[in-house]
C-alpha cells in the first residue's frame, strides 16, 4: 500500500511524527518513506511492505496528514499503474520534463572521438532547436580490442561544449559505480554547464548491484535499457530495482531484442512496446532506433528504415529518442554504420514532428 501525504508536509512536524509511530505500530509491516519531487511541490509517500491485506484504505485515509492511499499490486510496487492511481508520471530534469505526455529528441555521437565531432554535433543540435544529446565515453564493447572510449577524460571538454551550445541534458552511458563519480566531479568542475542523464546499457539491465548504486542517487535521472535478451517483465522489474532505492526519476528504453527474427537488422524493433509499458507503468518511454536498425538501409520509398522505425516509436506514443548522428560515420570509432549524417537532421526533426503531430491526433479522435 501506498499512503500519499498531503503536499508538503514537514518531516519535523508533529502530524508526520504521529502518523508514522502509528503506521509502526501495525503487525508485520515495514514503512520506507520516498520523496517525489515534482514541478511544484514535493510529496512524501510512505511504503507499507507486509501484511497489508486486512488493513482497509478507510483506516489509513482518515489518519491526520494523510492525502490518499493506493493498494498496490504486486508487480511494480513503485513504478506500476495500480488501480485508481493517478500518481505522476513525469519529473524533470535541469529544465527539462521528462513525461508520459511529451518528446524529447537526444541526437548525439554513440561514442565520443574527437573534441572537434563533439563540437559540430552540438552545434547541428542547436542549429536545429534540441536541448538534449547523447554522448558516449564510457563503452562497453564485444570485443575487449575494440574502443572502449575516452572515459573521464573528454567530460571536461565535453561539459564546456554542451554548456556553450546550450545543451540541458546528455544521455551518457555508466558501466560502474565509478563512473558516476567520475561525472559528477567533472560536471562540478565545469560548473554545472550542463547536466548528465546516467544510461545503463542494454548489458547492464540485471547488474543489480549497478542498479542499487544508481538507484540510490538522486543528482541524476536515469535512462534504462530493456535487456535484449531477457522479458519486458525482468527489465521492468529492473527499473524498479532503481526506484526501490530511492530515485523514480527513470526513462525505460527500448533498444530491439536479439533475435535472427530481426534480421536485416541489428534486432528485432520492440516499438510495439511503447503504449504497454506506459500502460504497465508510469515511466516515460525512450526508443533508440539506431541501436535496432543498425544500419543506414533505405526503403524504396527514400526513407532511411532509421527513420521509419523513429516514426513507428513516435506515432505510438514514444517520449524520448536517443539516436546516433555523427559529423564523419566513416571516421566514427564505434558503430558508423548506424549514424545518420548532420545534414540529415533537420529532415529527421521535421519527419519526428509528422508523427508526433498524428500520434496527438490519434489521441484527440480517442477520447472523443
Ligand atoms: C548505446 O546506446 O550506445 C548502447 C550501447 O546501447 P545498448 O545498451 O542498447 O546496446
Ligand atoms: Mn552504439
Amino acid at each position: 500500500m501506498i499512503v500519499i501525504l498531503k503536499p508538503n508536509t514537514k518531516k519535523s512536524s508533529e502530524e508526520y511524527q504521529n502518523l508514522l509511530k502509528i503506521l509502526s505500530e501495525f503487525p508485520n509491516i515495514e514503512t520506507r518513506v520516498h520523496d517525489v519531487q515534482g514541478a511544484q511541490q514535493t510529496l512524501t509517500e510512505i511504503y507499507l511492505i507486509g501484511q497489508t491485506a486486512t488493513i482497509a484504505l478507510e483506516t489509513l485515509e482518515e489518519l491526520p496528514g494523510v492525502d490518499r492511499v493506493i493498494r498496490i499490486s504486486e508487480e511494480y510496487r513503485i513504478l506500476g499503474r495500480h488501480q485508481d492511481d493517478a500518481r505522476m508520471s513525469s519529473f524533470e530534469y535541469n529544465g527539462i520534463t521528462f513525461s508520459q505526455d511529451n518528446l524529447n529528441i537526444f541526437a548525439g555521437l554513440c561514442a565520443v572521438d574527437t573534441r572537434e565531432h563533439v563540437e559540430q554535433m552540438l552545434k547541428a543540435c542547436r542549429e536545429n532547436g534540441l536541448q538534449c544529446t547523447r554522448m558516449g565515453a564510457y563503452k562497453p564493447r564485444t570485443n575487449p580490442y575494440s574502443f572502449q572510449g575516452h572515459g573521464a577524460k573528454c567530460l571536461p571538454y565535453v561539459f564546456e561544449l554542451a554548456g556553450k551550445y546550450g545543451i540541458k541534458v546528455i544521455a551518457m552511458e555508466i558501466t560502474h559505480e565509478g563512473h558516476v563519480d567520475e561525472i559528477r566531479n567533472a560536471l562540478e568542475q565545469s560548473g554545472h554547464a550542463t547536466g548528465v542523464m546516467l544510461q545503463i546499457g542494454t548489458r547492464n539491465t540485471q547488474n543489480f548491484e549497478l542498479l542499487k548504486t544508481v538507484g540510490r542517487q538522486k543528482m541524476f535521472p536515469v535512462l534504462l535499457k530493456r535487456g535484449f535478451g531477457i522479458t519486458l517483465e525482468e527489465s521492468l522489474n529492473a527499473a524498479e530495482y532503481l526506484a526501490s532505492e530511492g530515485n523514480t526519476k527513470i526513462v525505460f528504453g527500448l533498444r530491439g531484442m536479439k533475435n535472427n527474427a530481426g534480421d536485416p537488422h541489428r534486432n528485432l524493433v520492440d516499438f510495439a512496446h511503447v503504449p504497454v509499458v506506459k500502460r504497465l507503468t508510469r515511466m516515460p518511454v525512450c526508443i533508440d532506433p539506431s541501436h535496432s536498425a543498425g544500419t543506414r538501409a533505405r526503403a524504396p520509398d527514400g526513407l532511411l528504415d532509421i527513420f521509419h522505425i523513429t516514426a513507428q516509436g513516435v506515432i505510438a506514443g514514444a517520449n524520448m529518442i536517443l539516436v546516433d548522428f555523427h559529423p564523419d560515420p566513416g571516421s566514427a570509432l564505434v558503430d558508423g554504420a548506424q549514424a545518420l549524417l548532420l545534414e540529415e537532421l533537420p529532415h529527421y526533426v521535421a519527419d519526428i514532428h509528422i508523427a508526433r503531430e498524428a500520434y496527438e491526433k490519434r489521441c484527440t479522435r480517442a477520447k472523443v
